[in-house]
Protein backbone atom coordinates (compact mmCIF):
# COMPACT_ATOMS: atom_id res chain seq x y z
CA UNK A 1 0.00 0.00 0.00
CA UNK A 2 1.05 3.17 -0.48
CA UNK A 3 1.22 5.52 2.79
CA UNK A 4 2.36 8.54 3.65
CA UNK A 5 3.79 9.77 7.36
CA UNK A 6 3.50 13.37 8.32
CA UNK A 7 6.15 14.00 11.26
CA UNK A 8 9.27 11.71 11.33
CA UNK A 9 9.74 11.78 15.14
CA UNK A 10 9.95 9.04 17.71
CA UNK A 11 7.04 7.42 16.64
CA UNK A 12 6.63 8.55 12.38
CA UNK A 13 9.67 7.58 11.77
CA UNK A 14 9.53 3.73 13.61
CA UNK A 15 5.91 3.69 12.15
CA UNK A 16 7.02 4.23 9.13
CA UNK A 17 10.32 2.36 8.74
CA UNK A 18 8.05 -0.95 10.34
CA UNK A 19 5.27 -0.80 7.57
CA UNK A 20 8.00 -0.31 4.92
CA UNK A 21 9.58 -3.53 6.06
CA UNK A 22 6.32 -5.58 5.49
CA UNK A 23 5.97 -4.58 2.34
CA UNK A 24 4.16 -1.14 1.86
CA UNK A 25 5.61 2.03 -0.05
CA UNK A 26 6.20 4.74 2.82
CA UNK A 27 6.89 8.49 2.30
CA UNK A 28 8.33 10.10 5.24
CA UNK A 29 7.72 14.03 5.77
CA UNK A 30 8.86 16.66 8.27
CA UNK A 31 9.01 19.96 8.09
CA UNK A 32 12.70 20.08 9.74
CA UNK A 33 14.64 20.22 7.09
CA UNK A 34 17.81 18.89 9.11
CA UNK A 35 15.93 15.97 10.54
CA UNK A 36 15.35 14.80 6.41
CA UNK A 37 18.45 15.99 5.78
CA UNK A 38 20.40 13.69 8.45
CA UNK A 39 17.65 10.69 7.22
CA UNK A 40 18.74 11.04 3.50
CA UNK A 41 22.41 11.07 4.60
CA UNK A 42 21.58 7.95 5.92
CA UNK A 43 22.04 8.74 9.96
CA UNK A 44 19.24 8.36 12.28
CA UNK A 45 18.25 11.80 14.43
CA UNK A 46 17.39 9.76 17.66
CA UNK A 47 18.88 6.42 19.39
CA UNK A 48 16.52 3.41 19.11
CA UNK A 49 17.61 -0.22 19.43
CA UNK A 50 17.02 -2.05 15.89
CA UNK A 51 15.87 1.18 14.39
CA UNK A 52 18.57 1.90 12.00
CA UNK A 53 19.22 -1.49 10.39
CA UNK A 54 15.28 -1.50 10.01
CA UNK A 55 15.59 2.20 8.13
CA UNK A 56 18.59 1.24 6.15
CA UNK A 57 17.01 -1.87 4.52
CA UNK A 58 13.91 -0.23 3.47
CA UNK A 59 15.53 2.94 2.15
CA UNK A 60 17.73 0.12 0.12
CA UNK A 61 15.00 -1.19 -1.00
CA UNK A 62 13.21 1.88 -2.14
CA UNK A 63 10.38 1.21 0.11
CA UNK A 64 11.19 4.06 2.29
CA UNK A 65 11.67 8.12 1.53
CA UNK A 66 12.24 11.26 3.54
CA UNK A 67 11.07 14.46 2.23
CA UNK A 68 9.70 17.99 2.98
CA UNK A 69 8.11 18.21 -0.23
CA UNK A 70 4.33 18.41 1.51
CA UNK A 71 2.13 18.20 -1.76
CA UNK A 72 4.42 15.41 -2.92
CA UNK A 73 3.32 13.49 0.28
CA UNK A 74 -0.15 14.45 0.09
CA UNK A 75 -0.38 13.01 -3.58
CA UNK A 76 2.04 9.52 -2.54
CA UNK A 77 -0.64 8.05 0.74
CA UNK A 78 -3.83 6.38 0.29
CA UNK A 79 -3.61 6.34 3.79
CA UNK A 80 -1.96 9.46 5.37
CA UNK A 81 -0.90 9.06 9.20
CA UNK A 82 -0.29 12.02 11.23
CA UNK A 83 2.15 11.49 13.91
CA UNK A 84 3.14 15.21 14.87
CA UNK A 85 4.00 16.23 17.97
CA UNK A 86 0.79 17.26 20.51
CA UNK A 87 2.95 19.13 23.45
CA UNK A 88 1.16 20.23 26.75
CA UNK A 89 -0.16 23.64 25.90
CA UNK A 90 0.41 26.20 29.03
CA UNK A 91 -3.14 24.86 30.50
CA UNK A 92 -1.83 21.74 30.28
CA UNK A 93 -4.09 20.81 27.37
CA UNK A 94 -2.87 19.09 24.33
CA UNK A 95 -1.26 21.99 21.53
CA UNK A 96 -3.20 20.54 18.48
CA UNK A 97 -1.49 23.30 15.94
CA UNK A 98 0.67 20.72 14.43
CA UNK A 99 -1.93 18.32 14.05
CA UNK A 100 -4.50 20.57 12.03
CA UNK A 101 -1.76 22.03 10.66
CA UNK A 102 -0.83 18.66 9.07
CA UNK A 103 -5.13 18.20 8.45
CA UNK A 104 -5.14 21.67 6.67
CA UNK A 105 -2.20 20.36 4.35
CA UNK A 106 -3.96 17.64 3.53
CA UNK A 107 -7.64 19.48 2.33
CA UNK A 108 -5.54 21.35 0.36
CA UNK A 109 -3.49 19.08 -1.96
CA UNK A 110 -5.77 16.22 -1.87
CA UNK A 111 -6.84 14.66 -4.95
CA UNK A 112 -8.84 11.39 -4.59
CA UNK A 113 -10.16 8.98 -1.39
CA UNK A 114 -7.73 9.43 1.93
CA UNK A 115 -7.94 7.43 5.01
CA UNK A 116 -6.85 10.11 7.53
CA UNK A 117 -5.14 8.54 10.82
CA UNK A 118 -4.99 10.23 14.08
CA UNK A 119 -1.74 8.25 15.05
CA UNK A 120 -0.54 11.53 17.61
CA UNK A 121 -2.04 11.28 21.07
CA UNK A 122 -5.03 13.59 20.51
CA UNK A 123 -7.89 14.72 23.11
CA UNK A 124 -11.59 13.30 22.75
CA UNK A 125 -13.22 14.70 19.96
CA UNK A 126 -9.71 15.87 17.51
CA UNK A 127 -10.69 13.78 14.92
CA UNK A 128 -13.78 15.66 14.77
CA UNK A 129 -11.56 18.74 14.59
CA UNK A 130 -9.34 17.36 11.72
CA UNK A 131 -12.20 16.68 9.47
CA UNK A 132 -13.36 19.82 10.12
CA UNK A 133 -10.12 21.58 9.06
CA UNK A 134 -9.87 18.75 5.56
CA UNK A 135 -13.18 19.74 4.41
CA UNK A 136 -13.43 23.70 4.91
CA UNK A 137 -9.86 23.03 2.97
CA UNK A 138 -11.72 21.46 0.67
CA UNK A 139 -14.60 23.43 0.35
CA UNK A 140 -12.32 26.60 -0.10
CA UNK A 141 -11.34 24.79 -3.24
CA UNK A 142 -14.60 23.96 -4.58
CA UNK A 143 -13.55 19.94 -4.34
CA UNK A 144 -16.09 19.43 -1.59
CA UNK A 145 -16.85 16.33 -4.26
CA UNK A 146 -13.43 14.20 -2.77
CA UNK A 147 -13.60 11.67 -0.51
CA UNK A 148 -11.67 11.14 2.73
CA UNK A 149 -12.84 9.40 6.62
CA UNK A 150 -10.38 9.98 9.83
CA UNK A 151 -9.61 7.29 11.91
CA UNK A 152 -8.19 7.02 15.28
CA UNK A 153 -5.17 4.36 15.45
CA UNK A 154 -3.34 5.38 18.84
CA UNK A 155 -0.07 4.19 19.20
CA UNK A 156 1.16 2.27 22.51
CA UNK A 157 4.94 1.67 21.14
CA UNK A 158 7.73 1.89 24.26
CA UNK A 159 10.78 4.03 23.43
CA UNK A 160 13.59 2.07 24.32
CA UNK A 161 11.64 -0.76 22.47
CA UNK A 162 9.60 0.81 19.90
CA UNK A 163 10.61 -1.50 16.98
CA UNK A 164 9.82 -4.78 18.86
CA UNK A 165 6.75 -3.00 20.03
CA UNK A 166 5.42 -1.98 16.93
CA UNK A 167 6.24 -5.00 15.14
CA UNK A 168 4.97 -7.44 17.85
CA UNK A 169 1.71 -5.00 19.23
CA UNK A 170 -0.88 -6.24 22.42
CA UNK A 171 -2.96 -4.87 20.60
CA UNK A 172 -3.78 -2.43 17.64
CA UNK A 173 -6.80 0.33 18.38
CA UNK A 174 -8.97 1.21 15.50
CA UNK A 175 -11.36 3.96 16.09
CA UNK A 176 -13.43 4.82 13.12
CA UNK A 177 -17.38 6.29 12.12
CA UNK A 178 -19.67 3.59 10.96
CA UNK A 179 -20.72 5.74 7.92
CA UNK A 180 -19.85 4.74 4.46
CA UNK A 181 -16.59 6.18 4.32
CA UNK A 182 -15.70 5.41 7.56
CA UNK A 183 -16.24 1.49 6.50
CA UNK A 184 -14.34 1.73 3.82
CA UNK A 185 -11.30 3.67 5.71
CA UNK A 186 -11.79 0.52 8.24
CA UNK A 187 -11.38 -2.29 5.41
CA UNK A 188 -7.89 -0.16 3.94
CA UNK A 189 -6.71 -0.12 8.23
CA UNK A 190 -7.38 -3.77 8.32
CA UNK A 191 -5.69 -5.07 5.13
CA UNK A 192 -2.62 -2.73 6.11
CA UNK A 193 -2.61 -4.18 9.73
CA UNK A 194 -3.61 -7.47 8.16
CA UNK A 195 0.15 -9.07 8.41
CA UNK A 196 0.18 -8.38 12.35
CA UNK A 197 -2.89 -10.02 13.10
CA UNK A 198 -1.63 -13.78 11.52
CA UNK A 199 -1.42 -15.78 14.62
CA UNK A 200 -4.15 -13.74 16.62
CA UNK A 201 -6.70 -11.01 16.11
CA UNK A 202 -4.84 -7.93 17.95
CA UNK A 203 -7.16 -5.64 16.54
CA UNK A 204 -9.61 -3.91 18.69
CA UNK A 205 -12.30 -1.48 16.52
CA UNK A 206 -14.32 0.64 18.49
CA UNK A 207 -15.73 4.08 17.56
CA UNK A 208 -13.16 7.00 17.13
CA UNK A 209 -13.86 9.02 20.59
CA UNK A 210 -13.33 5.51 22.77
CA UNK A 211 -10.18 4.97 20.44
CA UNK A 212 -8.86 8.41 21.26
CA UNK A 213 -9.69 8.10 25.20
CA UNK A 214 -7.78 4.60 25.28
CA UNK A 215 -4.25 6.07 24.69
CA UNK A 216 -4.48 8.64 28.02
CA UNK A 217 -6.32 5.50 30.04
CA UNK A 218 -3.54 3.55 29.12
CA UNK A 219 -1.17 5.93 30.22
CA UNK A 220 -3.11 7.26 33.30
CA UNK A 221 -3.14 3.76 34.16
CA UNK A 222 0.76 2.84 34.07
CA UNK A 223 1.09 6.41 35.71
CA UNK A 224 -0.72 5.79 38.68
CA UNK A 225 0.78 2.65 38.75
CA UNK A 226 3.93 4.10 39.54
CA UNK A 227 3.01 6.97 41.37
CA UNK A 228 1.14 4.18 43.71
CA UNK A 229 4.45 2.51 44.77
CA UNK A 230 6.46 5.46 44.52
CA UNK A 231 3.78 6.44 47.48
CA UNK A 232 4.22 3.68 49.25
CA UNK A 233 7.99 3.73 49.12
CA UNK A 234 8.43 6.73 51.08
CA UNK A 235 6.10 5.40 53.60
CA UNK A 236 7.87 2.11 53.77
CA UNK A 237 11.10 4.45 54.25
CA UNK A 238 9.10 5.55 57.13
CA UNK A 239 7.83 2.35 59.00
CA UNK A 240 11.09 0.03 58.00
CA UNK A 241 9.36 -2.02 55.64
CA UNK A 242 11.21 -2.57 51.94
CA UNK A 243 9.33 -1.98 49.14
CA UNK A 244 10.92 -4.46 46.97
CA UNK A 245 9.90 -7.13 49.01
CA UNK A 246 6.24 -5.52 49.22
CA UNK A 247 6.28 -6.07 45.13
CA UNK A 248 7.18 -9.60 45.20
CA UNK A 249 4.72 -9.72 48.05
CA UNK A 250 1.81 -8.57 45.79
CA UNK A 251 2.92 -8.87 41.91
CA UNK A 252 2.10 -12.52 42.14
CA UNK A 253 -1.30 -11.68 42.43
CA UNK A 254 -2.91 -11.85 38.91
CA UNK A 255 -5.33 -9.33 39.54
CA UNK A 256 -1.93 -6.61 40.36
CA UNK A 257 0.85 -8.29 37.78
CA UNK A 258 4.56 -7.38 38.50
CA UNK A 259 5.00 -4.57 35.91
CA UNK A 260 4.90 -1.28 36.63
CA UNK A 261 5.31 -1.58 39.82
CA UNK A 262 9.05 -0.53 40.47
CA UNK A 263 9.43 2.36 42.88
CA UNK A 264 12.35 4.91 41.91
CA UNK A 265 12.79 8.73 40.89
CA UNK A 266 9.35 8.98 39.22
CA UNK A 267 8.19 8.55 35.86
CA UNK A 268 9.35 10.93 32.94
CA UNK A 269 9.64 11.07 29.27
CA UNK A 270 7.04 12.81 26.42
CA UNK A 271 4.42 11.24 27.04
CA UNK A 272 3.30 10.12 30.72
CA UNK A 273 3.40 13.92 32.18
CA UNK A 274 1.99 15.66 29.32
CA UNK A 275 -1.01 12.92 28.99
CA UNK A 276 -1.70 13.17 32.41
CA UNK A 277 -2.00 16.90 31.97
CA UNK A 278 -3.93 16.80 28.83
CA UNK A 279 -6.61 13.94 30.90
CA UNK A 280 -6.85 16.44 33.75
CA UNK A 281 -7.07 19.13 31.79
CA UNK A 282 -9.94 17.58 29.38
CA UNK A 283 -11.90 16.59 32.77
CA UNK A 284 -11.96 19.97 33.86
CA UNK A 285 -13.22 21.19 30.79
CA UNK A 286 -15.86 18.83 30.74
CA UNK A 287 -17.11 19.74 34.18
CA UNK A 288 -15.30 16.71 35.86
CA UNK A 289 -11.95 16.74 38.53
CA UNK A 290 -10.08 13.53 37.93
CA UNK A 291 -8.86 13.96 41.79
CA UNK A 292 -6.60 10.90 41.26
CA UNK A 293 -4.91 11.52 38.32
CA UNK A 294 -4.55 15.04 39.78
CA UNK A 295 -2.45 13.28 42.30
CA UNK A 296 -0.79 11.21 40.62
CA UNK A 297 1.12 13.97 38.62
CA UNK A 298 1.71 15.79 42.48
CA UNK A 299 3.12 12.59 43.53
CA UNK A 300 5.47 12.48 40.80
CA UNK A 301 6.82 16.03 40.63
CA UNK A 302 7.48 15.36 44.82
CA UNK A 303 9.05 11.79 43.92
CA UNK A 304 11.86 13.59 41.47
CA UNK A 305 13.06 15.37 44.33
CA UNK A 306 13.49 12.25 46.45
CA UNK A 307 16.70 11.64 45.80
CA UNK A 308 18.35 14.96 45.75
CA UNK A 309 16.60 14.97 49.73
CA UNK A 310 18.52 12.71 50.76
CA UNK A 311 21.55 13.81 49.27
CA UNK A 312 20.66 17.45 51.08
CA UNK A 313 19.67 15.64 54.56
CA UNK A 314 23.56 13.78 54.25
CA UNK A 315 25.77 16.82 53.47
CA UNK A 316 23.24 19.40 53.90
CA UNK A 317 22.53 22.32 51.87
CA UNK A 318 25.74 23.84 50.70
CA UNK A 319 27.35 21.21 48.21
CA UNK A 320 29.92 23.59 47.37
CA UNK A 321 32.78 21.46 48.95
CA UNK A 322 30.93 18.17 47.39
CA UNK A 323 31.52 16.41 44.16
CA UNK A 324 28.88 13.41 42.74
CA UNK A 325 28.99 10.84 40.56
CA UNK A 326 25.14 10.23 38.35
CA UNK A 327 24.70 7.43 36.74
CA UNK A 328 22.20 7.69 34.08
CA UNK A 329 20.31 10.84 32.39
CA UNK A 330 17.93 9.46 29.68
CA UNK A 331 14.53 9.41 31.17
CA UNK A 332 14.92 5.80 31.15
CA UNK A 333 17.38 2.99 29.26
CA UNK A 334 18.04 2.56 25.23
CA UNK A 335 16.90 5.87 25.08
CA UNK A 336 18.41 9.14 24.43
CA UNK A 337 15.10 11.64 25.50
CA UNK A 338 15.68 13.98 27.87
CA UNK A 339 12.19 15.24 28.02
CA UNK A 340 11.19 15.65 31.75
CA UNK A 341 14.32 13.45 32.29
CA UNK A 342 14.04 12.87 36.41
CA UNK A 343 18.13 13.68 36.01
CA UNK A 344 16.87 17.25 35.02
CA UNK A 345 15.98 18.22 38.53
CA UNK A 346 18.58 16.15 40.59
CA UNK A 347 21.47 18.04 38.20
CA UNK A 348 19.05 21.25 39.13
CA UNK A 349 19.13 20.96 42.67
CA UNK A 350 22.93 19.50 42.57
CA UNK A 351 24.51 22.37 41.01
CA UNK A 352 22.38 25.22 42.24
CA UNK A 353 23.53 23.75 45.59
CA UNK A 354 27.21 24.53 44.28
CA UNK A 355 27.89 20.68 43.64
CA UNK A 356 30.28 19.28 40.97
CA UNK A 357 29.04 16.39 39.36
CA UNK A 358 30.61 13.73 36.87
CA UNK A 359 27.87 12.58 34.88
CA UNK A 360 27.47 9.08 33.09
CA UNK A 361 25.11 7.68 30.30
CA UNK A 362 25.77 5.53 27.48
CA UNK A 363 23.96 7.60 24.62
CA UNK A 364 22.18 10.63 26.56
CA UNK A 365 25.10 12.75 26.86
CA UNK A 366 24.66 15.03 23.57
CA UNK A 367 21.16 15.45 24.08
CA UNK A 368 21.28 16.71 27.60
CA UNK A 369 23.71 18.71 26.60
CA UNK A 370 21.69 20.16 24.47
CA UNK A 371 18.57 20.44 27.15
CA UNK A 372 20.80 21.31 29.82
CA UNK A 373 21.59 25.07 27.75
CA UNK A 374 17.76 25.46 28.07
CA UNK A 375 17.83 24.54 31.60
CA UNK A 376 20.50 26.37 32.96
CA UNK A 377 19.94 29.75 30.54
CA UNK A 378 20.11 31.98 34.01
CA UNK A 379 23.17 30.59 35.17
CA UNK A 380 25.72 29.18 32.32
CA UNK A 381 28.16 29.23 34.52
CA UNK A 382 27.05 26.20 36.41
CA UNK A 383 27.32 24.18 33.69
CA UNK A 384 31.25 24.17 33.99
CA UNK A 385 30.69 22.51 37.17
CA UNK A 386 29.31 19.42 35.38
CA UNK A 387 31.41 16.77 33.01
CA UNK A 388 30.50 13.79 31.35
CA UNK A 389 31.62 10.64 29.95
CA UNK A 390 30.00 7.50 27.99
CA UNK A 391 32.63 5.25 29.07
CA UNK A 392 32.10 1.71 28.19
CA UNK A 393 33.04 1.12 32.27
CA UNK A 394 30.76 3.49 33.82
CA UNK A 395 32.73 2.86 37.16
CA UNK A 396 35.63 5.55 36.16
CA UNK A 397 33.07 8.65 37.03
CA UNK A 398 33.16 7.60 40.57
CA UNK A 399 36.55 8.57 41.14
CA UNK A 400 36.78 11.25 43.79
CA UNK A 401 33.11 11.50 44.50
CA UNK A 402 31.50 12.03 47.89
CA UNK A 403 28.69 10.07 46.64
CA UNK A 404 27.10 8.00 43.49
CA UNK A 405 23.63 8.90 42.83
CA UNK A 406 21.70 6.31 40.46
CA UNK A 407 18.91 7.96 38.43
CA UNK A 408 18.10 5.21 35.32
CA UNK A 409 18.63 1.89 35.10
CA UNK A 410 21.11 1.45 32.47
CA UNK A 411 22.19 -2.65 32.17
CA UNK A 412 25.63 -0.83 32.58
CA UNK A 413 24.62 -0.15 36.07
CA UNK A 414 23.37 -4.04 37.29
CA UNK A 415 26.26 -5.53 38.73
CA UNK A 416 29.39 -2.49 39.37
CA UNK A 417 32.58 -3.88 40.93
CA UNK A 418 31.57 -3.09 44.42
CA UNK A 419 35.39 -3.18 45.70
CA UNK A 420 36.32 -0.52 43.27
CA UNK A 421 33.77 1.69 43.58
CA UNK A 422 34.41 2.02 47.28
CA UNK A 423 38.02 2.21 46.15
CA UNK A 424 37.67 4.84 44.13
CA UNK A 425 35.06 6.81 46.25
CA UNK A 426 36.20 9.20 48.84
CA UNK A 427 33.12 8.22 50.85
CA UNK A 428 31.60 4.89 49.76
CA UNK A 429 27.74 6.47 49.55
CA UNK A 430 25.28 5.42 47.27
CA UNK A 431 21.51 6.63 46.40
CA UNK A 432 19.93 4.64 43.91
CA UNK A 433 17.06 5.68 42.44
CA UNK A 434 16.50 2.71 41.22
CA UNK A 435 16.54 0.03 43.36
CA UNK A 436 19.59 -2.02 41.63
CA UNK A 437 21.35 -3.70 44.17
CA UNK A 438 20.20 -5.12 47.44
CA UNK A 439 21.00 -3.05 50.44
CA UNK A 440 22.40 -6.40 52.37
CA UNK A 441 24.76 -6.97 49.68
CA UNK A 442 25.99 -3.55 49.47
CA UNK A 443 26.20 -2.94 53.65
CA UNK A 444 28.43 -6.63 53.31
CA UNK A 445 30.96 -4.40 51.23
CA UNK A 446 30.89 -1.82 53.32
CA UNK A 447 28.66 0.70 51.24
CA UNK A 448 26.44 3.23 52.80
CA UNK A 449 23.49 2.56 50.38
CA UNK A 450 19.78 4.43 49.76
CA UNK A 451 17.61 2.73 47.49
CA UNK A 452 14.09 4.02 47.24
CA UNK A 453 11.44 2.50 50.27
CA UNK A 454 14.05 -0.16 51.04
CA UNK A 455 14.40 0.40 54.83
CA UNK A 456 17.18 3.55 54.43
CA UNK A 457 15.44 6.70 55.47
P1 LIG B 1 8.48 14.10 17.94
O1 LIG B 1 8.55 15.45 18.49
O2 LIG B 1 9.64 13.16 18.11
O3 LIG B 1 8.17 14.18 16.38
C1 LIG B 1 7.21 15.01 15.80
C2 LIG B 1 7.72 15.44 14.42
O4 LIG B 1 6.66 16.07 13.70
C3 LIG B 1 8.86 16.45 14.47
O5 LIG B 1 9.96 15.92 13.75
C4 LIG B 1 8.29 17.70 13.79
O6 LIG B 1 9.25 18.41 13.05
C5 LIG B 1 7.24 17.10 12.89
N1 LIG B 1 6.15 18.00 12.47
C6 LIG B 1 5.47 18.91 13.21
N2 LIG B 1 4.50 19.49 12.46
C7 LIG B 1 4.57 18.93 11.24
C8 LIG B 1 3.81 19.09 10.04
N3 LIG B 1 2.77 19.93 9.98
N4 LIG B 1 4.14 18.36 8.95
C9 LIG B 1 5.18 17.51 9.02
N5 LIG B 1 5.92 17.28 10.12
C10 LIG B 1 5.62 17.98 11.23
O7 LIG B 1 7.17 13.44 18.56
P2 LIG B 1 6.89 11.89 18.94
O8 LIG B 1 7.55 11.53 20.21
O9 LIG B 1 7.11 11.04 17.73
O10 LIG B 1 5.32 11.97 19.23
C11 LIG B 1 4.37 12.15 18.21
C12 LIG B 1 3.00 11.84 18.78
O11 LIG B 1 2.93 10.46 19.14
C13 LIG B 1 2.65 12.62 20.03
O12 LIG B 1 1.28 12.92 20.01
C14 LIG B 1 2.96 11.64 21.14
O13 LIG B 1 2.19 11.88 22.29
C15 LIG B 1 2.56 10.33 20.51
N6 LIG B 1 3.24 9.16 21.07
C16 LIG B 1 4.57 9.21 21.36
C17 LIG B 1 5.20 8.07 21.86
C18 LIG B 1 6.66 8.11 22.21
O14 LIG B 1 7.12 7.18 22.87
N7 LIG B 1 7.42 9.12 21.80
C19 LIG B 1 4.48 6.88 22.05
C20 LIG B 1 3.13 6.86 21.71
C21 LIG B 1 2.51 8.01 21.22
Amino acid sequence: MNISIIGTGYVGLVTGACLADIGNNVFCLDLDPRKIATLNEGRIPIYEPGLADVVESNVAARRLAFSTDIEASVAHGDIQFIAVGTPPDEDGSADLQYVLAAARNIGKYMEGFKVVVDKSTVPVGTADKVTAVIQEELDRRGRSDLRFSVVSNPEFLKEGAAVEDFMRPDRIVIGYTDDHDGREALGWMRQLYAPFNRNHERTRVMDVRSAEFAKYAANAMLATRISFMNELANLADRVGADIEAVRQGIGSDPRIGYSFLYAGTGYGGSCFPKDIQALTRIARDNGQTLRVLESVEAVNDEQKRVLTNKVLARFGPDLSERSFALWGLAFKPNTDDMREAPSRVVLDVLLRAGARVVAHDPIAVEETKRVLKLDFADAPALLDRISFTSAKDPIEALAGADALIIVTEWKAYRSPNLERMKALMKSPVVFDGRNLYEPATMKDAGITYQGIGRNSL
